[in-house]
């Protein structure tokens, strides 16, 4: 009989604030030697265009998921009770060279792979997508994408630098990562360099769903594009949080006006009840410029969505 997994203390018994200084005050990964879910750290931020600081990301996310309770109403899951989860810690990978750093996240993510089945990872900047993307890959094969942000993250270069927080999905695709009649993104709203920056986000293969778009025909119509899109392909959910409104997530590095709400996001990731969820990003939090734990809180609790789903996949059990 296999023994049940270890979860958090009780919050009832042990205070929040005083618990374990872990994801969801859930056991390290090393305590319990393998998991079914690892929440990994990435602290790099090196390759940010605007504003530095989601180094410190993976810190103010944990601190932001104290209030995580066992039991998730909407999905009907208690992620904790059905499946192992833990906290691997942070990947300590170079500030210096985004290179060596890309190498040890790549590294790092295939590691935790052989003793986790699921990875869900909490940035840094999104360059950390692109090693996600190919520890992933290398299990799976091609991999649909399931990307939510303000800006489309697949331009070539800056400054010839083409590892860099806003280049990871074109470089993805160029290394033949992503399944491209799969592949779509959510929340696209940023202004762009020129027209031909979404010409050549559609001749990489990639669909957009805007967020003027969510804002006309709501959350469940743009489910229902995006599963429509994803079929029951293996899907990678990447989130920036700066998919959110800055009103909902100013701790930041490239916030832009006109984003979705955490409602609004929350509700559409529980729509993809069901999707075939192989692995997850949260990237971009930059707690320097956060108020009051918005930016962590609302981070913490979207990684907790996507471990639900991920618990109610392990279940495969009914809404
Ligand atoms: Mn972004
Ligand atoms: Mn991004």
């Amino acid at each position: 009989m296999p023994s049940l997994p270890t979860g958090p203390p009780d919050g009832r018994l042990v205070p929040r604030f005083a618990g374990p200084d872990t994801f969801a005050r859930l056991p390290c990964l090393d305590a319990v030697g393998r998991a079914d879910v690892a929440v990994v750290g990435i602290p790099f931020d090196s390759g940010v265009s605007y504003r530095p600081g989601a180094r410190f990301g993976p810190a103010a996310v944990r601190a932001g998921s104290k209030m995580l309770r066992p039991y998730h109403p909407g999905l009907n899951v208690s992620p904790w009770d059905v499946m192992q989860v833990a906290d691997a810690g942070d990947l300590a990978v170079n500030p210096f060279s985004i290179s060596q750093a890309i190498a040890a996240i790549e590294a790092g993510a295939r590691e935790l792979l052989e003793r986790a089945v699921y990875l869900v990872a909490i940035g840094g900047d999104h360059t950390v997508a692109l090693p996600l993307i190919r520890a992933t890959a290398a299990r799976h094969g091609p991999i649909a994408l399931l990307h939510f942000d303000a800006h489309l993250d697949t331009w070539d270069t800056y400054f010839g630098e083409p590892y860099t927080h806003g280049t990871p999905f074109r470089r993805a695709v160029e290394e033949g990562l992503l399944d491209l009649d799969c592949s779509v993104h959510i929340g696209i709203r940023s202004p762009l360099y020129a027209p031909t920056d979404l010409a050549e986000d559609a001749a990489l293969g990639f669909e957009i769903i805007s967020a003027a778009q969510i804002a006309k025909e709501g959350v469940e119509k743009a489910v229902q594009r995006a599963r429509a899109r994803l079929g029951d392909r293996p899907v990678y959910v990447s989130i920036d949080i700066d998919v959110l409104d800055p009103a909902h997530a100013p701790g930041t590095g490239t916030p832009e006006p006109g984003g979705l709400t955490s409602r609004e996001l929350q509700l559409f990731l529980r729509d993809l009840d069901g999707l075939s969820l192989i692995g997850a990003d949260v990237v971009e939090v930059s707690p320097a410029y956060d108020h009051a734990e918005l930016t962590a809180l609302a981070a913490a609790n979207l990684a907790y969505e996507l471990i639900a789903l991920l618990a109610r996949r392990w279940t495969g059990s009914e809404r």
